[in-house]
């Protein structure tokens, strides 16, 4: 007898999603993003998702060679490289495509004397300020690379901080744009720039490859809503009422009473908290579906519970189906009431939540 507390993987809307950045991304090739066990949905069912794409990129090396286990022959790629010399042979035997964003990285190849071909994304820091050679030393990095016997392929890569409001004065597009051509000018390797904000707000960005991720689970990177863009949801979070209280005015509800009624309320428990990767700063009023009707959480979120208000939901029992996130509430409106983003949630579906297939 299992908790009643299920993530529901939808592989047709991956399916779905994955059109939708193709769509976007006119001629370029598409790298669908699988880091963080594709984003919570599971490693295999990104393979399934993802069938059509050029390849899968991810950050951890383990889990890229999961992905040569479970049979994906296409490319794939490391997006921070690798974290160790050690690790190069890993990469030659699974075929893997890495990220250079650091001289150590090209240290380790320059002296490693590897048989090849090795296929590497040479990284610049065109402004966010994470990883990758600033502009004017990009070009020596890239000479270094050349050097290499064994360096066959280099694709010339950046990322961007601001793909979903571009005018962000911290760092405009525009700029992160212009130094990217800047340190590239004269290099006619093929390109790889664009994340989903990037796919879906900027088919003038020139690219080659570009690294759809979120837009791919169905939510928004910003912008727009998900449903906007035509993208569906691939995970639905979703549980059962498990105990119903009736209280009076003034009674409080769950650790610290944070909440306190202020007239009479039917208050049910729900089997999902912050130990499933439910946000425990969700605050009073995030909304949530019991038997398909909106409700809204009230006092703080426990491991393993939390309270919704069940006053104006008729018929609501013990029993009655909850939707936290997904298929008919965008995870997207629960991270925003959370302070926080589509991705977190995803990421954090907890191990003990069972995940099944629609
Ligand atoms: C995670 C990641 C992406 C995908 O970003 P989304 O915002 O999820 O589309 C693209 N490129 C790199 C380097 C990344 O690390």
């Amino acid at each position: 007898m299992p908790r009643p507390l299920v993530a529901t993987i939808d592989i047709s809307a991956l399916q779905h999603n994955l059109r939708i950045a193709k769509s976007h991304a006119l001629d370029a090739k598409i790298w669908a993003v699988v880091k963080a066990n594709a984003y919570g949905h599971g490693l295999e069912r990104g393979i399934r998702g993802f069938a059509e794409a050029d390849g899968l990129a991810l950050i951890e090396p383990e889990n890229a060679l999961r992905l040569r286990e479970l049979g994906w022959q296409k490319p794939i790629l490391l997006l921070e490289g690798i974290f160790d010399a050690a690790d190069l042979e890993t990469v030659v035997r699974a075929r893997l495509d890495f990220a250079i964003h650091c001289v150590e990285q090209i240290v380790w190849l320059e002296q490693a004397r590897l048989s090849g071909p090795l296929d590497v994304h040479l990284k610049m820091n065109s402004g966010m300020n994470r990883l990758g050679f600033k502009p004017e030393a990009y070009r020596s990095a890239y000479q270094r690379l050349r050097a290499i016997p064994a360096v066959q392929k280099i694709t010339l890569m950046t990322h961007f901080a601001n793909a979903d409001e571009p005018l962000n004065p911290g760092l405009p597009l525009q700029q992160q744009v212009q130094r990217f051509e800047q340190g590239i000018s004269g290099l006619s390797e093929e390109r790889s720039v664009a994340n989903s904000a990037a796919d879906l707000m900027h088919p003038e960005l020139k690219s080659d490859w570009v690294r759809p991720g979120i837009m791919l689970y169905g939510a928004t990177p910003g912008g727009a809503s998900a449903e906007q863009f035509g993208l569906k949801p691939a995970m639905t979070l979703t549980s059962k009422i498990i105990g119903i209280q009736r209280i009076g005015a003034g009674e409080a509800i769950g650790y610290g009473s944070r909440f306190v009624a202020a007239a009479p309320m039917v208050i049910g428990a729900v089997a999902c908290g912050y130990a499933d990767g439910y946000p425990r700063h969700a605050p009073n009023g995030t909304p949530v579906l019991v038997d398909g009707v909106r409700t809204v959480t009230v006092g703080r979120v426990s491991m393993d519970m939390l309270s919704v208000d069940l006053t104006s939901v008729p018929g609501a029992a013990v029993g009655s189906a909850v939707t936290l996130w997904g298929k008919g509430l965008p995870i997207d409106e629960v991270a925003h009431a959370a302070g926080t983003i589509g991705y977190e949630l995803m990421c954090a579906l907890a191990a003990r939540v069972k995940v099944v297939d629609l």
